[in-house]
């Protein structure tokens, strides 16, 4: 709309311009024209005049000097009476008017120039002559008079033109400063939208930009390898990363040769068409693995997701992550995890793990154990552990100490009834566990199920027990004349006494006090007769292996009272050395005193060779310093060969011609089964050692540390 009221203006200045334009040269070619008119006139008359004046004064002088110019006047008026003609051409009455001057003017100059061929005529044909000039003359006036009035109304039409000029020029000028001041205004505004429009392209651009390089740097920065492609499965473009995983380069990717078909191993080409099919419905995929092909042939296993591009409709963008170092890992722990399955199948029957508060989290249980505790329970308190038959409750309370310091356990061992009553035995070993803070986070373990073991064992410590038996009937048959003798003695000593209360008694008057001292003696000798027989059934007698605490000492005693006679037969010196307030010893003290007497027989047995030195036989008892009780009995006998300061205790191990190689064997088992040790040494200068320790039980031990730290107590 504009442009069209521009055009207009445009258009309608320009024809008004075109017009003032017009009727100015016309009013100026008219005003020329009519001072031409005005100056011819004024010539003509000029040479009307010169004409009347020459011809006036030949008239009266007849002088004809005064024709000279005759002829010249004559050509000049007709010359200009023609160009008033051609003059006034366009002015009808003034054309009419020239014509007429002109035909005037032919006439007079015949006129006159028959008058002045006829000379020597009056001065009358003069005045006529003159005359008719008047004439001439005032039709010049006449023409003069026109004209003026011409000029006069072209100069008002000329004024009138300027006004016209100026007013155009000023409704000109007021046009263009409207359009001006429009056109600014349009410009302006044009100039805010075009700015806003940069602003927001700028905005746009940048946006586009900043995106793009967010994607190019993705793309470039081949952290995942990406894709370009259409729905026929051309790889259109890919990333240096893309390339790199399967193994090729730009090259073959700019042949053209790289498509999804080709690369796709065919187990897979099922799970492509459904890609495609979804991509079309939803125009996204979510991430899928699959397989591709390298170059070289080999797989290479892949995370896969892709996009459609808005505006081409066939094709998209798709990220390709390669798997193979998760899925070397995944195999790696699969293999890991099989391993270490297999191990624990083949070395353990129970596999388990707890959280922080010991509540079973998860357990693996060999057929044999099939009953396991259901997740969530915690340790000790399962209907699978629960009642135990061992340990005890001390233990458990133990146990449960230790779990709860986050310490590591071996070898726990569990008891419960089993299906046909039976006890089935389990042995559990476990190891805190704690994150990288530090935190303990529960414990992970394993369990054997020991039931055959410890039923084996049981088969042996009852064979051993046997054995032990078995030797000590055989020790109390060689002993039997001792022994003998020994219950002999408070017998023969009880009737002595007996004999001497009755001799008091029938004494006159009866002596008493001396009946009362035979009769104490005699309770004393039964007494002792008494304790070496109970002492000897309990040595015979086949017990059950009891766990008592006993004065270690008096064990000893006991054991050196019943072999006092056979080491007097032998000629022993016996020196014993028993440290006072030995602490008490927890155990079976007759498989103790069985270790004793075999001890103090096989010293008595080997010195029995011996004639040329005394035969001394020293029993020792002692704390130890690790915490622990130290028997020692010494021989001046010929001694043990280094070799055989092991041999010694291996069973069936004997130099004699009646021996069964048994004694220490049982007796190193029995000091074992009381957690201690037993070994052997060479005597110095001559003879043997053989020596065992005991452990005390924690408060015994402290107790045992204080009286050696001070023997006075
Ligand atoms: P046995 O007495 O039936 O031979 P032991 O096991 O008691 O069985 O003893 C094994 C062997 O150890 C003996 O045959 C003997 O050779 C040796 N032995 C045992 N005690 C001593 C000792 N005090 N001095 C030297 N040798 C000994």
């Amino acid at each position: 709309m504009v442009v069209a009221v521009v055009l207009a203006v445009v258009v309608s200045t320009g024809f008004f311009g075109l017009r003032y334009w017009q009727e100015r040269q016309a009013a100026s070619l008219a005003h020329e024209r009519s001072r031409q008119v005005l100056d011819t006139l004024d010539r003509l008359r000029a040479v009307i005049a010169d004409v009347e004046a020459q011809r006036r004064e030949y008239l009266l002088t007849l002088d004809p000097s005064y024709l000279k110019a005759y002829g010249v006047s004559d050509e000049s008026v007709r010359r200009d009476t023609q160009a008033l003609q051609a003059l006034v051409a366009n002015d009808p009455l003034q054309n009419h008017r020239a014509g007429h001057l002109a035909l005037t003017v032919a006439a007079k100059l015949r006129e006159i120039d028959d008058i002045v061929k006829t000379a020597g005529i009056s001065g009358l044909a003069a005045l006529t002559m003159i005359r008719s000039l008047d004439e001439i003359r005032s039709q010049i006036d006449q023409m003069v008079d026109h004209e003026r009035l011409l000029l006069v109304d072209q100069e008002k039409r000329a004024e009138a033109l300027e006004q016209r000029k100026a007013r155009l020029i000023a409704t000109a000028i007021v046009i263009v400063a409207a359009l001006a001041v429009v056109g600014l205004a349009l410009a302006r505004l044009e100039a805010i939208r075009r700015r806003k429009a940069i602003a927001e392209n700028i905005a746009l651009h940048g946006d586009l930009l900043a995106r793009d390089k967010k994607i190019r740097r993705l793309v470039d920065a081949n952290i995942v390898g990406i894709i370009i492609w259409d729905l026929e499965g051309r790889i259109l473009e890919a990333n240096d990363a893309f390339l790199r995983m399967l193994g090729y380069n730009r090259d073959d990717l700019a042949s053209g040769c790289l498509s999804r078909t080709d690369l796709t191993p065919v187990e897979w080409h099922d799970r492509d068409s459904r890609t495609v099919a979804e991509l079309k419905r939803k125009g996204t995929v979510q991430p899928f693995e699959k397989e591709y092909f390298r170059k070289d042939g080999s797989r290479v296993p892949v995370l896969l997701g892709g996009v459609m591009f808005e505006q081409s409709p066939d094709q998209g963008v798709s990220f390709v992550l390669d798997l193979t170092e998760r899925k070397r890992a995944e195999e790696a722990l699969r293999q890991s995890e099989e391993r270490f399955r297999t191990l624990v199948q083949f070395s353990f029957d129970v596999y388990w793990e707890t959280d922080a508060q010991h509540r079973f989290t998860h357990q693996e249980f060999a057929d044999s154990l099939a009953e396991a505790p259901a997740p969530g329970s915690e340790i000790g308190k399962t209907r699978w552990e629960v009642p135990y038959l061992e340990p005890d409750e001390e233990a458990w309370r133990k146990h449960r100490e230790t779990l709860d310091a986050h310490l590591p356990f071996r070898d726990f061992e569990l008891a419960r009834a089993g299906p046909d009553g039976s006890k089935r035995y389990v042995s559990v070993s476990g190891l805190p566990v704690f994150d990288k803070t530090g935190r303990f986070v529960g414990y992970r373990g394993v369990g054997r199920h020991i039931t055959e073991r410890r039923r084996a064992e049981e088969a042996l410590r009852a064979m051993q027990a046997e054995l032990a038996h078995t030797n000590r009937v055989t020790t109390m048959g060689q002993l039997t004349a001792s022994i003998a003798h020994e219950v002999n003695q408070p017998i023969a000593a009880t009737v002595t006494n007996a004999g001497a209360a009755l001799r008091w008694l029938s004494a006159q008057p009866p002596n008493l006090g001396e009946v009362g001292d035979s009769l104490r003696r005699i309770v004393e000798d039964g007494k002792r007769a008494g304790n070496v027989i109970d002492g000897i059934r309990a040595l015979i007698n086949k017990v059950p292996p009891r766990n008592d605490r006993f004065d270690l000492n008096e064990a000893i005693l006991e054991m050196v009272a019943l072999t006092r006679s056979e080491m007097l037969k032998h000629g022993i010196l016996l020196q014993t050395g028993l440290a006072p307030g030995l602490p008490m010893v927890k155990g079976d003290r007759t498989q103790l005193q069985q270790v004793i007497l075999n001890l103090i027989l096989n010293a008595i047995e080997a010195m029995d060779d011996i004639d040329e030195r005394t035969r001394e036989l020293r029993i020792n008892s002692e704390t130890e310093a690790a915490g622990g009780v130290l028997v020692t009995v010494r021989d001046s006998g010929p001694g043990l060969a280094p070799a055989d300061v092991e041999r010694v205790f291996q069973a069936f191990y004997t130099t004699k011609a009646k021996g069964m190689g048994m004694g220490l064997a049982i007796c190193r088992s029995m000091v074992e089964a009381h957690r201690g040790r037993m070994w052997a040494s060479a005597n110095e200068p001559r003879g043997a050692v053989f020596q065992f320790s005991l452990p005390l039980e924690q408060d015994e031990s402290v107790q045992a540390r204080q009286i050696r730290s001070n023997p006075a107590a």
